[in-house]
């Protein structure tokens, strides 16, 4: 018995509907642990064949759609909403809601958020379906709560990689509903504004700053030393949903006005053994995920800098002037 809606009834609908005879199912590395047991089901309720895709997966921008097309006649993802961009078969986003079984949480966050009055709640995926109960609950206790959507994403919903929904609210601070510091840093980084976490998981109310500050002191180490840097490597992603190719080639351009030389490096997947064999180049920027930078910057031994980053150390930006970068869809 697990707490994920998985809404296998939808999914035999459209397999039935689309009279699918391969199906494709693709998950992020959370539940992949719930894989087989969904085949099995699927397979006995269908008939069908399912394929699963064993690769990593973080996020919509990485379907695996190009190396299923030709396989399957209908690609399941699960645990995310569709981006707008492209996909090369037939794709169900199934969001994988989780149920909770208490919001006990927000009465805690209430205390960090004392002398707050306008609030914007914000959330992931699968927690999308409780944004209306924490509004309310919120508002009973007397504060003003604003959401909007943004672009590619639904009213309240941040992506790690995209904070539209959150900028520019009119807000005193936020109030994040859900598990880790992934998201929220990247609203803090985003909003510079004040971001409480109400994690239901660890039953905890916290603030993010602790960790925005020890995150914003590890950039200004990496920017320090890549303004010694002379060869940078440009990463770009063969991902679609994480390629910018536009931007690879004009941060090329800005290096060589810099004086300095640049190399363009296209790769599927970015890890230290990958950026092995270019042990010459000095810094990296990334212009994949914008979190591989960020969150990941520890597993490397030569700078990962952000594009924004590389402002910096080009001079063509302050550091006071610090930026997340996103990807806008
Ligand atoms: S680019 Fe990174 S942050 Fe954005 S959706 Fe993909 S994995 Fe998540």
């Amino acid at each position: 018995m697990t707490n994920y809606q998985f809404k296998v009834d939808e999914i035999i609908d459209k397999i039935r509907d689309m009279g699918a005879e391969i199906v494709g199912l693709q998950f992020p590395e959370g539940l992949k642990v719930h894989a087989t047991q969904l085949s099995d089901e699927i397979e006995a309720k269908t008939g069908v064949t399912v394929l699963i895709s064993g690769d990593p997966c973080w996020g919509a921008c990485d379907l695996s759609d190009r190396e299923m097309e030709g396989l399957v006649d209908l690609l399941v993802h699960f645990g995310h909403t569709p981006l707008p961009i492209e996909y090369k078969v037939p794709t169900l986003f199934i969001e994988a809601s989780y149920h909770l079984e208490s919001m006990e949480i927000l009465n805690e966050s209430l205390m960090l958020l004392e002398g707050k009055e306008k609030i914007g709640l914000v959330t992931t995926t699968q927690h999308l379906h409780l944004l209306d109960d924490a509004a309310s609950f919120l508002e009973e206790n007397g504060k003003q709560v604003v959401m909007k959507e943004g672009s590619g994403t639904l009213k309240g919903q941040v992506l790690g990689c995209n904070f539209s929904s959150v900028q520019d609210l009119p807000v005193d601070a936020f109030l994040y509903l859900g598990s880790g510091n992934f998201h929220p840093l990247g609203i803090k980084l985003s909003t510079q504004k004040p971001v409480i976490i109400a994690d239901p998981y660890l039953n905890q109310a916290r603030n993010i700053d602790e960790v925005a500050d020890r995150i914003l002191r590890i950039r200004f180490a990496r920017i320090i030393r890549a303004k010694e840097a002379q060869k940078f490597g440009i990463l770009i992603s063969s991902k679609v949903g994480q390629s910018r190719w536009e931007l690879a080639k004009s941060l090329k351009k800005m290096i060589y006005k810099g004086g300095k030389e640049a190399y363009l490096i296209l790769l599927d997947e970015i890890n230290p053994p990958s950026l092995m064999p270019f042990m010459d180049l000095d810094a990296f920027i990334v212009t994949a995920c914008p979190r591989i930078a960020i969150d990941d910057s520890e597993m490397y031994e030569k700078p990962l800098l952000t594009p924004h980053e590389l402002e910096i150390v080009l001079g063509i930006r302050e550091w006071e002037d610090y930026k997340m970068d996103e990807i806008k869809y």
